[in-house]
């Protein structure tokens, strides 16, 4: 890509020295010769791409914007208006390099990303250090880290620990402490500790990894340009063609049909979208919002109504246990203990907080081999004929455990605190509950309040119990709010909102709201690192799990629409009407024609790049 945008200045550059060069060459008679070949090579710099386009185009059977613009260069060249012609191509051309500017300064905010992660690892070889290039590291490769250093892979630690600073990818600016077992991040920094990784995942595959790669392939995507243009071009270049004939037939006079022609070049239509999403996409990278295509950006634009997940969404997503309640006949480390030993399988937030808890009390966690996850209500595992499950109360409620009665009790006491409950059952005897809060994230409130100036509609769904819903809808303020609902059913009230007419936008964060974000008009991870499949499934991903990104994210949206709307109104048909009525009554010459055509291009790509800032 590097290359192409060289190319596109080199052109533009040369373009530009060479039509200087024969306008002032054109001031004298004598050199009239030397300025018409130094605009026809101009021509040719600046055109050839056009004109393959074109030839593509007619092959293909399609009518192109290409299409029209070479008419217009080899109608000016038939005429002997070379310098036109030149000026045509020069067009093109530069309006080309400069949304290439434009991709590349996106482009370079996603390398700061890149360059996160550090290109060689440690590795153990032969009893030595020896430090090694990236792309032979493989998963189950040991790597180490020493104090200071970058995290190179996705792994889990196996030796160690250490405070992890995981900012640049879950925005979490309070370091992590790493020990054995637990996960860590390529791009994040290791701060006291030595630590060594076993690779889970490198390179591209890692995490960051894969959000860089996702923008990349959405800044890579012209298809918006395309599209348009493909829109257009269908009836435009025709009319344009007809237009162009018309006034040749009434005025007899082919230059200024020519200087029609000219002026009616769609350059300012063709660059009216793309550069607006462009510049939004170096917008968002910035701030830590990938988007995986401009289409996105529109529908955002358009979203009158979001559905937020509760868990790791609008709260921490990192339960802390309030409250661990054995029954009769076990105690409460126990319990805890038969808990882990089944969430250790789990990605899910409360797993995560049951296996720290477990581990920080240096309490035995047994193995299991056969583990079903039951989403959105618990797991389920097996091995030497016991049989564990951990789970919600409406689980509880439907499986015939036995005391479930006196568990669903304890629980609902925990729930009225707004608490996250569930239960944990050996061979279908309910053993216990464990109580856990999940404080609302800070950015949260100054995010929702944002939120809410600018989208009407706003529901909190989750799986968690009632009471535990209704307090963090209450904190919020969010008067809809449904709990106990299962990942299908959560997608069922998107479904239900859409048939409303609402264009629907979905935020969420957990491995179970892939199936959401991916049914929303809008999906938007927020971007946990753990959960690999929710990014996938989003379209919009909140890298550092910023909620307070989020109304920026929609502001953004709306302001490249408002820009795009500008673009197309304003200059691509306001102007272009303006000029295309002057040079039908011969107020414009060819060269006339092309310079004002120029000059709405470049204020086009102006007006866009206001985005970036
Ligand atoms: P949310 O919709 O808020 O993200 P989930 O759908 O992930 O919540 O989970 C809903 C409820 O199911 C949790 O509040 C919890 O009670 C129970 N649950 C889900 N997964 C687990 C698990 N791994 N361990 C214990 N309980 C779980
Ligand atoms: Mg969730």
């Amino acid at each position: 890509m590097q290359t192409k945008i060289m190319t596109k200045r080199y052109e533009t550059m040369i373009g530009l020295i060479l039509i200087l060069l024969s306008i002032s060459l054109y001031r004298f008679p004598s050199t009239y010769g030397v300025a018409d070949v130094l605009s026809i090579v101009a021509t040719i710099v600046c055109g050839r791409d056009m004109v393959i386009g074109a030839i593509k185009g007619v092959i293909r059977g399609k009518l192109n914007v290409a299409e029209l613009i070479t008419i217009a260069i080899i109608a000016s060249l038939a005429i002997g208006e070379y310098l036109v012609a030149a000026e045509v191509a020069f067009i093109m051309t530069a309006g080309g390099y400069l949304e290439e500017r434009v991709i590349d300064r996106s482009r370079r905010a996603i390398n700061a990303l890149i360059s996160l992660i550090p290109s060689q690892a440690r590795l153990m070889v032969d009893g030595e250090e020896k430090m090694l290039p990236l792309s032979q590291v493989t998963t189950g490769v040991v790597v180490m880290v020493k104090p200071g250093e970058e995290i190179p892979v996705d792994g889990m630690v196996l030796t160690g620990t250490s405070l992890v600073n995981e900012a640049s990818i879950t925005g979490e600016s309070k370091p992590i402490n790493k020990s054995p077992g637990i996960t860590v991040y390529a791009g994040s920094m290791n701060i006291d500790g030595a630590l060594e990784i076993k690779t889970q995942k490198a390179g591209n595959e890692s995490v960051l990894g894969r959000m860089v790669e996702l923008t990349q392939k959405s800044l890579n995507e012209k298809t918006p340009v395309i599209r348009l243009a493909d829109r257009f071009a269908a009836w435009f270049t025709p009319l344009v063609l007809a237009l162009t004939f018309l006034v040749f037939v009434l005025t007899g006079d082919l230059v200024r049909s020519i200087a029609v022609l000219v002026v009616m070049c769609p350059c300012t239509l063709v660059l009216a979208i793309p550069t607006a999403h462009v510049a939004s996409l170096g917008k968002l990278v910035k701030n830590g919002i990938l988007l995986k295509g401009g289409i996105y950006l529109e529908k955002a634009a358009e979203v009158d109504t979001i559905i937020l997940d509760k868990t790791g969404t609008v709260t921490l997503g990192r339960p802390t246990i309030a409250k661990i309640i054995p029954l009769e006949g076990i105690t409460s480390d126990e319990l805890l203990s038969l808990a882990a030993s089944v969430e250790k399988y789990s990605t899910h937030p409360i797993a995560q907080a049951i296996v720290t808890e477990a581990r920080s009390k240096a309490i035995h966690i047994p193995d299991f081999d056969n583990v079903t996850l039951l989403p959105g209500c618990g797991m389920m595992a097996r091995a030497m004929g016991r049989d564990v499950v951990v789970g919600n109360a409406r689980y509880l409620k439907k499986s015939g455990h036995r005391r479930a009665q006196a568990a669903l009790s304890i629980a609902l006491t925990q729930e009225a605190k707004g608490r996250t409950t569930f239960f944990v059952a050996l061979n279908k005897v309910v053993q216990g509950v464990i109580a856990l809060d999940d404080p609302i994230r800070a950015e949260t409130v100054q995010g929702l309040t944002e939120l809410k100036t600018m989208i009407p509609n706003l529901y909190l769904l989750t799986g968690d119990n009632q009471n535990a819903a209704y307090q963090v809808a209450y904190a919020l303020g969010i008067r809809e709010y449904r709990s106990q609902l299962l990942p299908e059913e959560k997608v069922n009230v998107l479904a239900e909102l859409k048939t409303q007419g609402r264009t629907v936008a979905a935020v969420g964060d957990g491995v179970n709201d892939a199936l959401l974000l991916a049914s929303a008009d809008v999906g938007i991870a927020m971007g946990d690192s753990a959960a690999a499949i929710t990014i996938d499934a989003g379209s919009v991903v909140l890298l550092n799990g910023d909620f307070s990104k989020l109304p920026l994210f929609f502001s953004i949206a709306r302001r490249a629409r408002a820009i795009i709307k500008q673009n197309i109104i304003v200059f691509a048909v306001c102007y272009n009407l303006l000029a295309l009525f002057l040079a039908s009554f011969g107020y414009l010459t060819p060269l006339g024609g092309a310079i004002v055509h120029n000059v709405g291009s470049t204020l086009v790509v102006l007006n866009s790049m206001r985005l970036l800032k």
